[in-house]
């Protein structure tokens, strides 16, 4: 610990925590808030409040803080771009949350905070070419190409979940003005609505059963009743995993990774979607990609996002982490 210590912060559409991190990624302290997002001062107000609780906890000095967030960021900037969740478009929350907490701060998307701690101590260590896929509400994606966080020309780089996978596919949620994304396919909300199709085909499955007597088809649902064994919800997964497939194809044959990492809360399902999606994997990427590609769960699941921005903190004031 003689390194000194960093504040990570995810700072999410409903939730916002900050987190106080060692140079070994252990957590000292978590400040937790349900997020406010009504007006901008609010958000703000409420993010300096909870880093100025992580920076009172730390347990020796706080070098930086880190803040992962649901937009897209122009790095040169730290304008958040794009968001969706938060009333935070065109502010800079890194020139904010620097003046107002008096430390250095750094600022990205929050999948390519998981992408960076994927990469740095978990499931993709070591590789120089990676891809973080999170299936959430929707799809955040993350990208480490020849050792290095891709960003693109203005922040905007990596947006995996709206690759086409069906040209005439269900309209993209959010801003996305196309049809048929990854994330329109694949995602918590789409296994929900799968759910309900085939709840309806098999009233005699468990699946069926549970939408008879009124309870609402959601994802979490599904999941539970595929890992209990009911094979309606397995075919649901089975589904999913196999959309999911076609995106990694793609993903492969473009950027030849050594893994792709997939985590964000619908990969509680693990294998019931990652084992339909290598079997696709396996018949449809060109040899050269598929050979030796690890489709693997994250390592760390509800806190990548603070975890993540620790790291970009510990990165950015020249602490070896680890
Ligand atoms: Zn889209």
């Amino acid at each position: 610990m003689a390194a000194g210590c960093v504040i990570g912060v995810d700072l999410g559409g409903t939730k916002l925590l900050a987190g106080t991190v060692d140079s070994r990624l252990e957590v000292h302290h978590r400040a937790y808030r349900l997020a406010r997002p009504d007006d901008t001062a609010a958000v703000l107000d409420q993010l300096v409040e909870t880093v100025q609780e992580a920076i009172e906890a730390a347990p020796s000095d706080v070098l930086g803080v880190g803040v992962g967030i649901p937009a897209l960021v122009e790095p040169s900037t730290g304008v958040a771009l794009d968001s969706n969740h938060l009333p935070l478009h065109g502010v800079s929350v890194r020139d904010v949350l620097a003046e107002r907490v008096g430390l250095p701060v750094v600022v990205d998307n929050d999948a390519n905070a998981a992408m960076l701690v994927e990469w740095r101590c978990g499931e993709a260590r070591g590789a120089s070419d990676a891809i973080m896929l999170t299936l959430g509400t929707g799809i955040g994606g993350g990208l480490i190409v020849g050792g290095r966080l891709v960003h693109g020309a203005r922040g905007a780089a990596a947006e995996l979940g709206h690759m086409i996978v069906d040209a005439d596919g269900p309209p993209c949620p959010g801003s996305c003005p196309n049809h048929g994304c990854l994330e329109a396919l694949v995602s918590g909300h789409a296994i929900g609505v799968e759910g309900l199709r085939i709840a309806r085909e098999k009233p005699d499955s468990a699946l069926g059963r549970a939408f008879a007597g009124g309870r609402e088809i959601s994802g979490s649902l599904v999941t539970e009743l595929a890992h209990d064994g009911d094979g309606a919800a397995r075919a649901v997964m089975t589904l999913m995993g196999e959309r999911l497939g076609l995106g990694v194809v793609t993903l492969v044959n473009i950027f030849n990774p050594e893994v792709v990492v997939v985590g964000g809360g619908a990969i509680g399902a693990g294998e019931l979607l990652l084992a339909p999606a290598r079997a696709v994997v396996a018949r449809r990427a060109l040899p050269i990609n598929r050979e030796g590609v690890r489709l693997v769960s994250a390592r760390f699941g509800a806190e990548s996002g603070m975890l993540g921005a620790a790291c970009m903190a510990l990165d950015a004031a020249g602490v070896a982490i680890g």
